[in-house]
C-alpha cells in the first residue's frame, strides 16, 4: 500500500541521528517560526521525556521518536484534544500496519494488554494575545524493541510491536502510515470538532470503567472508578461514596 495523501504532516520531515529530545528541538524551531506540519525525528533521544519530566527510554534503532509542530487556529481550551486525537491515530496506525489492537490509557499512554507500547507528550505555547502559537505533539512508539533492549526500569511494564507480533517493522513505513492517518483526523477535527475523536477515543480506551488511583507527585489523592472524559480532555472519577472529581490533563497519573 502506498501512502501518498498527506499534504502537510511531515512536510518537511527532519531526521537526526540523535537529539536531547525531539520535543525540545521542535519547540526551538517553532519559536523561530517553523511551519505547521514539520516533523522532527531522531533515531536516538539522549533525554527523551514523558510527562512531568519523567524519562522516556528511546535507544537507537528501536522505536519511532518524533515531534510534530502544529498551529491549529482553535481556542486554547481545546488544545488538549490533540493528545486524544493523536492517541486515536496511533491506535489505528498500529492496527492497520501490524494488525495489533492497542488501547488508550488516559491521558497519553498506549497499552497492549497492561503494558506500555507508546506514549504522547503534547506541549502547547500561547502568543501574547493568548491564542495558540504552536502545539508540539511528541510521540514515542516502541517498534522493534526486544526484551533485552529496554532499560531495566521499564522492562516489566513496557512492550513493543515486535514483542507482540514477532515481526520487525520498517520504522519509516510506520511513520508514513501515521502521517496519513493523523492528517485525515486532524483536518476532520478542525472542520467538524471533537465529537468523532471522542467516539473513537471511547471505543479504543481502556481507562473508563476501571478502578483507578489518582496520584499527584507520587501521593495517592483520590480513588474510584474512571467514569467519563469531558471535551477538554479531563477525566471524571467517581469514588465509592458517590463523590465525583474532575482531573485535568497533565497534572496527575493514574494507576489501575
Ligand atoms: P505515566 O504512566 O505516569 O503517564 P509518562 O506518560 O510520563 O508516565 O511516561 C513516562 C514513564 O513511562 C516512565 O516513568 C517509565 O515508567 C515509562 N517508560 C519510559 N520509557 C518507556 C518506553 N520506551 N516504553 C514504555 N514505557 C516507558
Amino acid at each position: 500500500k502506498k501512502y501518498l495523501l498527506h499534504k502537510i504532516v511531515g512536510k518537511p520531515l527532519l531526521y537526526f541521528d540523535s537529539l536531547e529530545s525531539t520535543n525540545i528541538t521542535a519547540a526551538q524551531m517553532a519559536q523561530k517560526g517553523t511551519g505547521e506540519g514539520t516533523i522532527i525525528q531522531a533515531d536516538f533521544q539522549l533525554a527523551g521525556r514523558g510527562r512531568l519530566g519523567r524519562k522516556w527510554d528511546s535507544p537507537p534503532g528501536k522505536g519511532l521518536w518524533f515531534s510534530l509542530i502544529l498551529r491549529p487556529r482553535i481556542e486554547p481550551q481545546f488544545g488538549a484534544q490533540l493528545t486524544l486525537l493523536t492517541a486515536v491515530s496511533l491506535v489505528e496506525t498500529i492496527d492497520i500496519f501490524a494488525n495489533l489492537r492497542c488501547c488508550i490509557k488516559w491521558p497519553n499512554d498506549l497499552l497492549f494488554g497492561e503494558k506500555k507500547i507508546g506514549g504522547i507528550l503534547s506541549e502547547m505555547t500561547l502568543d501574547e494575545m493568548g491564542n495558540i502559537d504552536y502545539v508540539i505533539v511528541g510521540i514515542g512508539l516502541n517498534v522493534n524493541f526486544t526484551k533485552i533492549d529496554f532499560d531495566k526500569s521499564v522492562a516489566d511494564t513496557a512492550t513493543s510491536i515486535y514483542l507482540q507480533t514477532g515481526n520487525l517493522f520498517d520504522r519509516s513505513e510506520v511513520l508514513l502510515a501515521f502521517r496519513e492517518i493523523f492528517e485525515k483526523h486532524y483536518e476532520l477535527w478542525l472542520a467538524r470538532g471533537f465529537e468523532f475523536v471522542r467516539e473513537r477515543w471511547l471505543a479504543y480506551n481502556c481507562t473508563l470503567g476501571k478502578n483507578v488511583t489518582v496520584k499527584d507527585d507520587g501521593k495517592v489523592i483520590f480513588e474510584g472508578i474512571a467514569e467519563s472524559i469531558k471535551s477538554d480532555g479531563s477525566l471524571i472519577v467517581k469514588a465509592t461514596d458517590g463523590t465525583r472529581k474532575e482531573f485535568d490533563f497533565g497534572e496527575i497519573s493514574i494507576r489501575f
